[in-house]
């Protein structure tokens, strides 16, 4: 089959890949030239990359959600700000001082303690501590190597919330499920970023912006303004050829 034949997509501009940095740029180049045939290419089945909106029931027993990889916005982010606004996503301006968030919503000062854990019941929290600190001292590199990371959780954890809030930092950190990847990767991973530890280390004194709850999270709003069908999702790219007069893109399924 030559070139002309394989199946195939032509495209003024292909981006690789659906987080925010994709979808924002295929919106900026949108907005600019809409007549551009664009497309988004995404190895996933969801938009949004590494930013993503976590459920979680809290100590109340009720249902909550928590934008994750994207919840902080500093001062000085004056591009994903004006973002914000344009898209109509609201956003508060916060102070954070030790454990509390002091959040001003117009009217008033509203006091929320930080971070992930504040989800996770005392008994929960203390589940977690002592998986972080403790279960590593009985774990032998073999032992780590043969079992995915997800093992490792339902071996070493009994309550469903701690295991939730770990698959989800893995998820966060990793861009990829527990069970993707070796236990020994993991702890390896940790111990060089220290990762899960930092989730639960609060920063003082710092003044910044957090993105409010919404029905819809930043990039599934970007993804709906762009027009849904110039994403194509589970299209991993696998080649990108430069010739002379065009640029080949290889997906697992497809030419483009
Ligand atoms: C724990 C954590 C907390 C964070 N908190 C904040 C915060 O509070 N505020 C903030 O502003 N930022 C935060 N960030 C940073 C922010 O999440 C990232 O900067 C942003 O999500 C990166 O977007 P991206 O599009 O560049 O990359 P990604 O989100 O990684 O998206 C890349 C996309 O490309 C796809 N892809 C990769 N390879 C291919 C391929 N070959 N073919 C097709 N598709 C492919 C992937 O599947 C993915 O969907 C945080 C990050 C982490 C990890």
């Amino acid at each position: 089959m030559t070139d002309s034949e394989e199946p195939h997509i032509d495209a003024d501009v292909i981006i690789i890949g659906a987080g925010l940095a994709g979808l924002t740029a295929a919106y900026k180049i949108l907005s600019r030239e809409p007549s551009l045939n664009v497309i988004i290419l995404e190895s996933s089945k969801d938009v949004g990359g590494r930013y993503r909106t976590i459920q979680m029931v809290t100590k109340n027993k009720r249902r909550s959600s928590f934008e994750v990889a994207s919840q902080w916005i500093n001062t000085d982010q004056h591009d994903l700000l004006e973002l914000l606004e344009e898209l109509e996503i609201p956003f508060v301006s916060t102070v954070i001082q030790g454990s509390v968030i002091k959040e001003w919503n117009g009217t008033e000062v509203c006091k929320h303690r930080l971070g992930m854990l504040s989800g996770l019941t005392l008994s929960e929290q203390l589940e977690l501590a002592h998986f972080l600190v403790k279960t590593w001292d009985r774990a032998t590199i073999r032992n780590l190597a043969s079992i995915t990371f997800q093992e490792f959780i339902d071996q070493n954890l009994s309550s469903d919330n701690v295991k939730c809030f770990i698959e989800y930092v893995v998820l966060i950190n990793c861009a990829v499920p527990p069970d993707k990847i070796s236990a020994f990767f993991y702890i390896f991973y940790c111990i060089s970023n220290r990762s899960l530890v930092d989730q639960m280390v609060s920063e003082k004194g710092t003044n910044r912006y957090r993105i409010k709850q919404t029905h819809k999270n930043l990039c599934e709003k970007l993804a709906e303004k762009i027009d849904p069908t110039i994403i194509f999702l589970g299209e991993p790219v696998l080649k990108i050829g430069v010739s002379k007069k065009f640029v080949k893109v290889v997906t697992i399924y497809d030419c483009l």
